[in-house]
Order: C-alpha cells, then structure tokens, then sequence
C-alpha cells in the first residue's frame, strides 16, 4: 500500500500556513489489511480509519457517485485498484485534490498548485454539482483565504448558483450546514463567507432574512453606508476585526434582522425593528440549530441593541431593567458580550469604524453597580421571599439612580 498527505495539509503547507489536521489517502489497501494494522474504523459507510497512535483519519482510496439527494445520496466504491488520481477527482476543489509522499513529491493532476498561486478556488470536476455541502465549504475557504486575494473562479461560481437554484441545498441537515457556517464565521473575514453565499444565490435560500437586508436603506445620518446589507457586513467584519468569539459574531449577523419586514413606506425609518426581528432570528436560531449560547444572545441583542446605543440617556429603571434582562448578576459574561455586540454594530458604519464607544463602558459600570448592592443588610432587616426581590431591586434603582448622575456631572 501507498499512503499519501492528501487535501488542508498538503494545501496548506504550500501556501506556508500552519498545518493543523493532517488527513491521509491509501492506495492499494483493503479494509481487512487496514485493520489487521491495527487502524481502527470510523463509520460503518465510510472507509475511514484512524491511526492506531496519531489517531489521524486515513481513507482507503475511492470513487463516488451521486444515487439520490443530499449526503446519504451517495455511493461509495473503495478497492485496491482505486488510484489516487481517481480519489482526488472526486475533491471539491482544486487546491484541495493534491496529494504528497512522505519524499514530499506532489501528485497534483488537477492544476492545484497553478490555482494556488493564481489564487483561484476551481471545482475539480463536474461532479462538484453532487454535494451540496461544497457552496457553504467554497464560501469558507473564500472567506478564510480573502487575505490572500482568493477569487472563486466564475464557473465555480456559475456551478454553485446552480446547486442553489435546484433545491439542493434545503437538502443540506442543520448539523452539516451550522458545522459549515460557525467555522466560517470564526475566520478573519467572515463577510466574505456571506458576500459569496450572496453572489451565487445560496444566501436567498439558507438565510432569506439576511439576504432581503440588501437594498434596503437606513437613515444616511446614522448610517453613511446606507444599505442595512453592508451595514451587516461592517458589523460582522468588525466582530472578526475585534476577535470575538462565535456568539457575538452569530449576534452581529442577525441583530438588524428586522429591517427587512419595514413597509418600503416607511424607509429609510425601521420603527420598532428590534422587536419585529425578534420572530426572525428565532427563525435563523432554528433552522441551524444553532448552540444555545448563540441562540440566546442573538435574541437578547436583537431586542435591545439600541438600548445600548442609548445608554447614557436610559432612565435608572429602564436601564435596570435591561440589567435584569439579561440577569447580569449571574451571567455577567452574556451582558459583556451583549456590550461588544453593540459596540461592533456602532461601529460598522462607513467611516465610523474608529469612532469611541463610551456606552460600552458606561454600561460596565452599571452592571458593576447593581451587582454591588449586597444583600445581607437586606436580609438583616428581615426581608424575605419576594419582598426581599423587591427591595433589592430598589436599592439597585437607588444606586443606579447616583451612578447616572455622578456620570452626569
Ligand atoms: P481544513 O483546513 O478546514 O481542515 P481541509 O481541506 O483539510 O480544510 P477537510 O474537511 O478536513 O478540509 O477535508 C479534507 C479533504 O477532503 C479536503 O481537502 C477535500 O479534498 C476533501 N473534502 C472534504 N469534504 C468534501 C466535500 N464535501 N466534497 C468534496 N471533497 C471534500
Ligand atoms: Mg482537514
């Protein structure tokens, strides 16, 4: 048997980025050989095993054919007369199918290397058309290859707006869409995932929410930028820019959500559409069965991200209330990441990207104040049940009430 690096590593190693997982291809194996080596086998269907010592995935060389719809639709040859060549075509993209010996001589059949440094992202074949995966995984590698001037090549682009016009696509499960959509959204430039996705017509048909922001206008005032599409981009750049983490990006993507349900009458205006996304970003929550952290989060800083915006003018009560919202006294790093989210909206506007955010810190302050008021005094008078509720939350209004005038004056 021959064993060979095959796909990110070999990829990677080229392009002098750090190699992470290293996935191997053998040619010229049979399971039973596999085995009796001491490989362990991953899946009933796949023939995939793990290395006995590095536990990395080694794959018996095959071909595949399209037999039905989604993932399951497929048909798996493996033998030993399977040649590489042949296990590489099936590869989604041309950067991905080249293979190296352990003498690092490259078997590229399919140009890899020419794409890579023409920095073009080629499907490999036609039957790229067969795994609607490919549009979400193509996006990603767009997304965490944009930094090095990665373009996906226009039949490329042409095939994935082809998947996406079939229907294919809604064939995809929650669990391998949301595997594709949280990876892209951790790279460094997750708009371009979006931006891609929108390009070849995928966006309409798993995320019509977002997709529907484009063309619509806010008010130049706050939003120079205009478009509520772009602005979405800017404030997920700028999550990616801030390095923060899959929660808040997953927030920033969704948080305006609802101002593609605003009357065009109505434009540039969106009254109330913090509330009128909320049954939206459910919605989106749902359908990738997205974790429950980003869940949570995208609702809370749908609802109140101009509470933010408007921090130093809250009233003591309103402000508050956003407190106990978001229970800050027991999940102080949800109100935090609520506070950068908010920051990243404000600034993902044309050319306020630089601007001060002084709400963020305000807004830390009084989370600290409320957190402040202890309870034993309380307790001490003889407060109890929901009286002792009530008077902790008015020592909370008092105490919130001086912090706001000492940052007045
Ligand atoms: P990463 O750095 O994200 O791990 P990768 O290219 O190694 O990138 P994997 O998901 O680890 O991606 O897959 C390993 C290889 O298997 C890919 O390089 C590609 O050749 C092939 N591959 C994986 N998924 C698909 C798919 N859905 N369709 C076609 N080829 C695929
Ligand atoms: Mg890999």
């Amino acid at each position: 048997m021959q064993i060979y690096k095959v796909g990110g590593a070999v990829r990677d190693r080229l392009l002098g980025k750090p190699v992470t997982d290293i996935d191997w291809v053998v040619v010229g194996a049979t399971t039973e050989e596999m085995l009796a080596r001491g490989f362990r086998p991953v899946g009933a269907d796949f023939p995939v095993f793990l290395h006995p010592k590095s536990g990395e995935e080694y794959a018996l060389a095959r071909t595949e054919r399209k037999s039905g719809r989604g993932y399951g639709g497929f048909t798996f040859h493996a033998s030993p007369e399977v040649t590489l060549e042949e296990d590489l075509i099936r590869r989604d993209l041309t950067i991905n199918a080249m293979a190296e010996d352990d003498q690092q001589n490259l078997t590229d059949p399919y140009h890899g290397q020419r794409d890579l440094e023409e920095r073009i992202l080629r499907h490999v074949s036609p039957a790229f058309a067969e795994d609607p995966l490919r549009v979400l995984r193509v996006a990603r590698f767009a997304a965490r290859y944009a930094e090095l001037g990665f373009k996906v090549a226009p039949e490329t682009l042409g095939l994935m707006r082809q998947l996406s016009e079939s229907g294919e696509l809604e064939a995809l499960t929650a669990e391998r869409s949301w595997k594709e959509i949280s990876r892209a959204l951790m790279e460094d430039q997750p708009q371009v995932f979006i931006q891609v996705l929108r390009d070849c017509g995928a966006l309409k048909v798993l995320m019509p929410e977002v997709d529907t922001l484009f063309g619509v206008p806010q008010p130049e005032a706050h939003h120079p930028e205009i478009d509520s599409g772009i602005h979405t981009l800017s404030v997920l750049e700028q999550s990616a820019l801030h390095k923060q983490p899959l929660t808040v990006r997953w927030a920033c993507l969704l948080h305006d959500l609802g101002k593609g349900l605003t009357p065009e009458e109505e434009w540039p205006r969106h009254i109330a559409h913090e509330h009128k996304g909320l049954k939206l970003i459910k919605a989106v929550n749902e359908r990738f069965k997205a974790p429950k952290d980003c869940q949570e989060l995208a609702l809370l800083v749908g609802q109140y991200h101009t509470h933010g915006h408007r921090a130093l003018e809250l009233k003591a009560s309103t402000l508050l209330e956003l407190l106990q919202s978001f229970d800050v006294y027991r999940r102080p790093q949800r109100f935090e990441e609520f506070i950068v989210a908010c920051e990243m909206d404000a600034r993902g506007r044309k050319g306020l990207e630089q601007r001060s955010y002084p709400q963020a810190d305000y807004l830390r302050g009084a989370a600290n104040v409320a957190r402040g008021v202890a309870v034993q005094p309380l307790l001490e008078k003889g407060f109890k049940g929901p009286e002792l509720g009530e008077a902790l939350k008015r020592e909370r209004l008092k105490a919130l009430k001086a912090y706001k005038e000492s940052a007045a004056s």
